[in-house]
């Protein structure tokens, strides 16, 4: 069992065996999404910390992105991870300065360039991170690259796995980054999830990604200098052009704009 977010639990079925090498075997029998999301639009639980979580998130809207980070390390503690693409890593170097243990996920789908594995391993060993590493679900082989079948084998389904039995999860999506995440709160109870979703970047533009890395000597990811402004997996990302949208080289051949993680 796992829980939804407000201490009750949730069915799962899972192996709970840490990987010999630090990764996380995946054998997810995922709950029905549909059954729950309409068992929680009536749960009075779900209004509450729907509410609170509304009120909390416009209080945040001109906090520093610490405060933030430290008020779900308080008010969640060991049942909160935060999710990071290591496209850069602005928001763990804020997050282990508030906590040096809290568990960071990287949803590694086995279609990563080279690059982004190297970054990991050096931001892992720069900060001694607490780092969970997933791998992609059993079928993920079926699903051709740029499929939402795709992302579902090898990043929702393994997250999943990888949030169970927390009730919080720290992302770093900012509305600057799409039309679709314009209106993104700061902090909200994320029905899709079952669990309380943190965004402490969510007010922040590129420019201050990148102005926040020069000013704390962050390295950055070594295919930035190469035009590469949103970083995924290597069969869907290619280098931004002169004036294009920095994601606009993700899924660059498709109608695809999101992986399902942020739906
Ligand atoms: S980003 Fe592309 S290659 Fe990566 S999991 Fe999603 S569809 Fe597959």
């Amino acid at each position: 069992m796992s829980s939804n977010g407000l201490g009750d639990p949730v069915e799962t079925s899972v192996s709970d065996e840490p990987h010999p090498k630090g990764r996380v075997d995946v054998n997810l029998s995922v709950v029905d999404n549909r059954t729950r999301l309409a068992e929680l639009a009536l749960d009075p639980a779900v209004a509450r910390i729907r509410q609170e979580m509304a009120d909390q998130s416009a209080a945040f809207e001109t906090a520093p992105a610490g405060l933030v980070v430290a008020w779900a390390v308080e008010r969640f503690g060991p049942k909160l991870a935060l999710s990071c693409s290591f496209q850069e890593a602005v928001l763990i170097d804020i997050a282990v300065a508030v906590d040096p243990g809290i568990e960071i996920v990287f949803l590694d789908t086995g279609s990563h360039f080279a690059e982004t594995l190297e970054y990991v391993e050096s931001i892992r060993a720069r900060y001694d991170l607490n780092l969970t590493v997933t791998s992609p679900v059993d079928g993920a082989d079926g699903h051709p690259c740029g499929t939402s079948q795709c992302c579902e084998f090898r990043k929702v389904r393994p997250l999943r796995r990888a949030l169970s039995g927390k009730d919080a999860w720290v992302t770093g999506l900012k509305r600057s980054d799409a039309a679709t995440r314009r209106h993104a709160p700061i902090v909200s109870y994320d029905e899709n999830w079952g669990m309380v979703k943190i965004n402490p970047l969510a007010t922040w533009t590129h420019q201050d990604l990148v102005g926040y890395a020069v000013d704390h000597g962050i390295p950055q990811h070594p295919l930035r200098s190469a035009g590469y402004h949103s970083i995924g997996c290597a069969p869907t990302t290619r280098p931004v052009g002169e004036g294009e949208d920095l994601r606009a080289g993700r899924w660059a051949d498709s109608d695809k704009v999101e992986c399902g993680l942020h739906l």
